[in-house]
């Protein structure tokens, strides 16, 4: 299959809100074959999750996945609807396959639920937590045209990924592994 491209900052589409995919198309080869590549895609970029608008598509579908720990099952989610269940914010690093190199810290909401379709166009209702909430939301914001730059509070921690692992992650902070790029 072939890999698609990955979009950066300023192409119009990560600032385009994506499309609700009817229902009745999910089944179509076309889509099967976009939810594919951005398996593929996403693989081949190690990442832990990406949206459609990040290939250019404007259809509200992300998919995402992480090896671990914490160990991530695929999810391919179509039309989701994202509820936080909590109301604090917890703060962690980000990075962004469509803003390559950069990591800073931002505030996700560390319990969500899920809601949404799955490939096969099976309602999809879960909550998640932790590091698999950030991945979520990071994705859900690309369906909506934001990116994590737009969620930052503070733009101090924005770092070059070498300088980040250089300075800026401590024993305390989690293994590079594990930094949400989606
Ligand atoms: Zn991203």
């Amino acid at each position: 299959m072939p890999l698609r491209t990955i979009v950066r900052l300023g192409h119009p589409a990560l600032r385009t809100p994506a499309l609700p995919v009817p229902p009745e198309r999910i089944g179509d080869p076309e889509l099967q074959a976009l939810i594919d590549d951005m398996i593929e895609t996403m693989h081949e970029s190690h990442g832990v999750g990406l949206a459609a608008p990040q290939v250019g598509e404007e259809a509200q579908v992300f998919v995402y996945q992480a090896a671990g720990p914490p160990e991530i099952p695929l999810h391919v989610v179509v039309n989701p609807m994202i509820t936080p269940q909590a109301r604090e914010l917890a703060y962690d690093w980000e990075g962004c396959l469509s803003i390559p190199d950069l990591r800073g810290l931002v505030p996700r909401h560390p319990k969500v639920r899920v809601q949404g379709l799955d490939r096969e166009g099976r309602p999809l209702d879960y909550v998640v937590s932790g590091f698999e909430a950030r991945i979520v939301q990071h994705e859900f914001d690309h369906l909506n045209g934001i990116v994590f730059l737009d969620r930052m509070r503070d733009l101090r921690s924005l770092a070059f990924f070498d300088e980040w692992e250089a300075y800026l992650v401590g024993g305390s902070q989690p293994d590079l592994d594990e930094t949400a790029v989606g």
